[in-house]
């Protein structure tokens, strides 16, 4: 069988696109889930007749493992509605294996993205959204999409369920300092963005990677890559040889060590990040996501 392959053109991927993952999951309250395929990590909506479920994992195996443990979870209810946490294929690339006739929500960017890229197996946004707050309902589920600016990918919204003081934002602050490369993070406003969600009633953080955090361990993930930024600055001032990694890992350890070592990942991780954040302050960002004002993004 030929699986969906999102944008490879090798026929090699074909293994790696059906390997079948092994996916855990944890009931948040009543009507909500988290599950993880061990590495990336989403949530499901229980509405009264069918399921509202953000994302699809990045591979065909995983959407079809993602749909087997709702239905197995919530038996008789239909994922009626995928809410696009943003246009990455490995979170969001395979609807057409995880609920082919669903409705697909995705911020208005998100969409258009979507729709040109055109890749195998992520099916076109149905629902655009605009704007930085959408109060939305789902077959009575009810929440809250944020997109307060770019911090991730494109059109990138984060959810507030504010009965179950929770908050879901895919692909951004990490438990961890397990930050890989960065790329098609938006540097410029990232922090300050992400910062600014300390604004909502949250006690609990679902991030779309790795354990289900809290409201203390999301604002430090702030402050580290916030820390990160300055000391990756002072790289310059103290001529480190920022594009060699062991240089720069050797640096912002010693800079970042005693405030940040305890973060899991941070000695084989903050290297890389750095390298990514250097060339931020070296080239002056990456497009217009990196500017000051970046809602000129959503002035056509
Ligand atoms: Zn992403």
């Amino acid at each position: 069988m030929s699986e969906h392959q999102g944008i490879f053109t090798s026929p090699a991927v074909q293994d790696y696109l059906a390997a079948a993952p092994t996916m855990t999951c944890e009931q948040l309250s009543d009507r909500l889930w988290t599950i993880s395929d061990g590495k990336y990590r989403t949530i499901f909506m229980e509405a009264d007749h069918s399921v509202v479920a953000f994302d699809t994992f990045g591979t065909p195996a995983r959407a079809r493992a993602y749909a087997a443990e709702i239905a197995r979870l919530v038996p008789g209810k239909p994922v009626a509605t995928i809410i696009y946490s943003h246009d990455h294929l490995d979170h969001a690339g395979f609807a057409a294996d995880f609920a082919p006739d669903a409705n697909i929500v995705a911020d208005e960017m998100t969409a258009k993205v979507v729709l040109m890229r055109a890749a195998d197996g992520q099916l076109p946004v149905t629902q655009a959204l605009s704007g930085a707050k959408n109060n939305v309902s789902y077959d009575g589920a009810e929440f809250v999409l944020l997109n307060r600016g770019p911090v991730h990918g494109t059109g990138h919204l984060s959810a507030w369920f504010e009965e179950e003081k929770l908050f879901f934002s895919s692909d951004t602050i990490l438990p961890n300092a397990r930050y890989g490369l960065m790329p098609d993070y938006h540097i410029s406003n990232f922090v300050k963005i992400m910062r600014s969600f300390l604004d909502l009633d949250f006690e609990r953080f679902v991030p779309g990677r790795y354990e289900v955090t809290d409201r203390n361990r999301f604002e430090q993930g702030c402050d580290y890559i916030e820390a990160l930024q300055i000391a990756c600055q002072t790289a310059f001032h103290s001529f480190v040889p920022i594009w060699i990694h062991d240089e720069m890992a050797g640096f912002v350890q010693n800079e970042l060590g005693e405030r940040f070592g305890h973060l899991d990942g941070f000695k084989e991780h903050s290297g890389q990040t750095a390298i990514r954040i250097v060339h931020h302050y070296l080239m002056g960002g990456w497009g217009l996501e990196d500017t000051p004002e970046p809602t000129i993004l959503l002035g056509n």
